[in-house]
């Protein structure tokens, strides 16, 4: 029998569907198992950063991208409990121009709708439904999929892109132990019309604090505010991102802050809750002829706002190195993971100590934060922190 040519994708995710897409546009045939039997993401936001949308682009997803997205002007601090407010850095046409495309702010289901999209344009049954893949298990040849249920597909690759509980890294190589943080994060959207104007603004707000961190931001033509906190927690360790809480469970972490943070908090939907666990760096990301992507393979803290852009990242360059070298499994792979494994371990590690600054016991103190906005917060500061990660370009490395 004839070795297969096809490449089967697990998890329909924001990586899944980018490097199905990404696959699909250099010509290989894709297929794409998600466990859910509907399509569609959590309601929540997401920044995608310029490194992120420079892959959008290269997918031909611009246009796609403006219909849903909002381009923030700027960045701002406030503190926790007076509310004073502090401009922090510029975004828009700033962003744009200095990095050449822009960072976003987007509804979670908008960018997975959009990708979605473009996949079943190429191949309108692309995306298979109802497919909760079980083991994996391969030969010189191929490897094959099993999924609830019994039925099973062989491919020329397995590409595991099934998250941060992912089961083909657990066939793979084993169950992992991640650590918890002590930290739980809180999501939920508040339709715009609900929140007085001097809340409604298209710009990103941080507020600073002594025991956990406010971050909203705009999302869907601006048509719905997207609220993400952290907070000092110990007695929730569970990672979800369909696990609600209530509106006063969520006030209540955030008691003697600011009324305009309550003012949010009361308007949200529903509150979802994800307590923050960290894994550490795995040595090999494939076996054969299976691999893993995003947060499957490199889970990340949401302290630098780039897990989702190196999911991204990973499905291109992966799509790259198989379409080059498809028919030598070891190469493709090894070349993969060389290209990607030390930038994601760098911004795990980073967005891990972006913690500290997030917040700190001492930003109790009356005049802390604006001692810590002048430290760390700075234009110029946060220009050196991060232009290595907008300026990478993943369309362009060599494979
Ligand atoms: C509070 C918070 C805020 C964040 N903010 C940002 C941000 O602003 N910017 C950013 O870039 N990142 C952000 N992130 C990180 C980002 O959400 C993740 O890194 C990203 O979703 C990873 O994408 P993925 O495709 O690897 O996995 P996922 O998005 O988890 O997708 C995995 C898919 O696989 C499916 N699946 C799972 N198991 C199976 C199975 N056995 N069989 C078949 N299918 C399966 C799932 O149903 C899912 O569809 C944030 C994270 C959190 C928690």
């Amino acid at each position: 029998m004839a070795s297969p040519q096809n490449i089967a994708v697990i998890g329909a995710g924001i990586g899944g569907l980018t490097a199905a897409l990404a696959l699909l546009k250099r010509g290989l045939d894709v297929d794409v198992y998600e466990q859910s039997n509907e399509l569609r993401e959590v309601g929540a936001g997401i920044q995608i950063s310029s490194n992120g949308t420079r892959v959008l682009y290269a997918l031909g997803l611009k246009a796609a991208l403006e219909r849903v997205q909002v381009l923030p002007s700027r960045r701002q601090i406030r503190h926790w409990s007076t509310g004073e407010t502090w401009n922090w850095f510029e975004l828009g046409a700033t962003t744009a121009k200095r990095y050449g495309t822009p960072h976003v702010m987007l509804h979670r289901g908008d960018l997975h709708g959009l990708l979605a999209d473009a996949v079943r344009r190429l191949k309108p049954d692309a995306i298979k439904l109802g497919r909760r893949c079980i083991a994996i298990s391969q030969s010189a040849g191929h490897a094959e999929a099993r999924f609830e249920g019994g039925e099973t597909v062989q491919a020329a690759y397995i590409i595991g892109a099934d998250g941060i509980h992912s089961k083909v890294r657990a066939c793979l190589f084993g169950a992992d132990r991640p650590e918890f943080t002590g930290c739980v994060a809180w999501r939920g959207l508040v339709p715009m019309e609900r929140l007085p104007a001097r809340i409604s603004q298209m710009l990103g707000t941080n507020w600073l604090g002594p025991s956990g961190h406010v971050l909203h931001y705009p999302v869907r033509r601006g048509e719905l505010m997207n609220f993400i906190s952290f907070v000092e927690r110990d007695d929730w360790q569970i990672e979800s991102w369909v696990t609600a809480g209530t509106n006063s469970e969520l006030a209540n972490d955030y008691r003697g802050w600011h009324e305009d943070v309550h003012t949010i908090i009361r308007h949200i939907e529903v509150p979802y809750k994800w307590a923050m666990m960290v894994r550490g760096p795995m040595p090999r990301w494939s076996e054969g002829r299976v691999t893993l992507l995003g947060d499957a393979c490199h889970p990340t803290l949401p302290f630098l706002g780039q897990g989702g852009v190196m999911a991204i990242e990973d499905g291109y360059v992966l799509a790259a190195c198989l379409n080059k070298h498809f028919d030598e499994p070891d190469r493709a792979l090894e070349r993969y993971e060389d290209i990607r494994r030390e930038r994601t371990a760098a911004v795990v590690r980073k967005a891990h100590e972006n913690r500290q600054q997030a917040f700190s016991p001492e930003l109790a103190d009356k005049d802390a934060v604006a001692v810590s906005v002048a430290r760390h917060w700075q234009q110029v500061r946060v220009k050196e922190r991060l232009d290595w990660l907008y300026d990478y370009d993943a369309t362009a490395v060599e494979i």
